[in-house]
């Protein structure tokens, strides 16, 4: 199996590491990460300059670091780098839960979700940090789903959003099959005056109150580990016929 790493985190990320060495017997582990953090930077990418890209890692521990985003170390990797098609795209383990509309702001699922526009299943993979041994926690089960994804032959259309609760919100029980919380957040400001100016940063939590236990938000408080399966094709497809029935006529043009 040959498989492309990546995270949003950056190249060193405790996160990333972690996982390679817990995957690298399944086959060809291949890693192309940021050179810096890029966390919170979801599907954008670079085409305003060129991206830079180095030979990093040893001949048995191959990789690149890219001076760019997620999606562009995926795309690089797959369109120049690599010198195979990968099997399987994994992106993470990210620093912090992937869940609710934090998925839709993450530059790891971005990655994964790069993945699947080349029709390669895509793995995004995060955890919720407490101690420093989650990690070593969270990469067991990542290697867990890998293996399951593959010898299972899950669906390729898809990409797998998969988020590890810490160990201490125990007994971790099973795996669930979630959807998105849509309404995961409060979000506020808070903000301070400096040089004249106004800064503000943004903060928020979990939005807790009735917490349906079949979202990816609901089985990680529960401490399961959850996997959201998520489309690319955002269409509302339901909702065509009904704007179909409105009037849409446009300014006729002048004679
Ligand atoms: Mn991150």
């Amino acid at each position: 199996m040959r498989i492309l790493l990546t995270n949003d985190d950056g190249i060193h990320a405790v996160g990333l590491c972690a996982l390679r060495e817990r995957i690298r017997d399944l086959g060809e582990v291949i890693t192309v990460a940021p050179a810096t953090e890029q966390s919170g930077v979801s599907h954008s990418i670079t085409y305003q300059h060129a991206i830079r890209a180095q030979r990093t890692g040893s001949d048995d521990d191959p990789g690149w670091t890219v001076w760019g985003t997620p999606a562009d170390c995926v795309k690089l990797a797959i369109l120049e780098l690599l010198p195979w098609k990968p099997d399987l795209v994994v992106s993470g383990i990210n620093l912090g839960l992937n869940i609710g509309v934090a998925a839709l702001y993450s530059g790891t699922v971005a990655a994964a979700v790069e993945g699947s526009m080349f029709g390669i299943p895509s793995i995004a993979a995060s955890m919720e940090v407490f101690e420093p041994e989650d990690v070593t926690e969270a990469a067991k089960a990542v290697r867990r789903v890998v293996e399951t994804v593959v010898g299972e032959d899950a669906p390729t259309d898809v990409i797998l959003n998969l988020n590890v609760p810490a160990a201490s919100r125990r007994p971790r029980r099973e795996l669930r099959i979630t959807r998105l919380r849509m309404d995961s957040f409060s979000e506020r400001f808070e903000s301070y005056s400096e040089d004249g100016c106004r800064h503000y940063w943004l903060a928020g939590e979990i939005n807790h109150g009735e917490i349906d236990p079949e979202t990816d938000v609901g089985a990680v408080l529960a401490g399961h580990v959850s996997l959201t399966p998520l489309r690319l094709d955002i269409t509302a497809e339901d909702r065509r016929a009904v704007l179909e029935r409105m009037n849409w006529a446009l300014p006729k043009d002048e004679a």
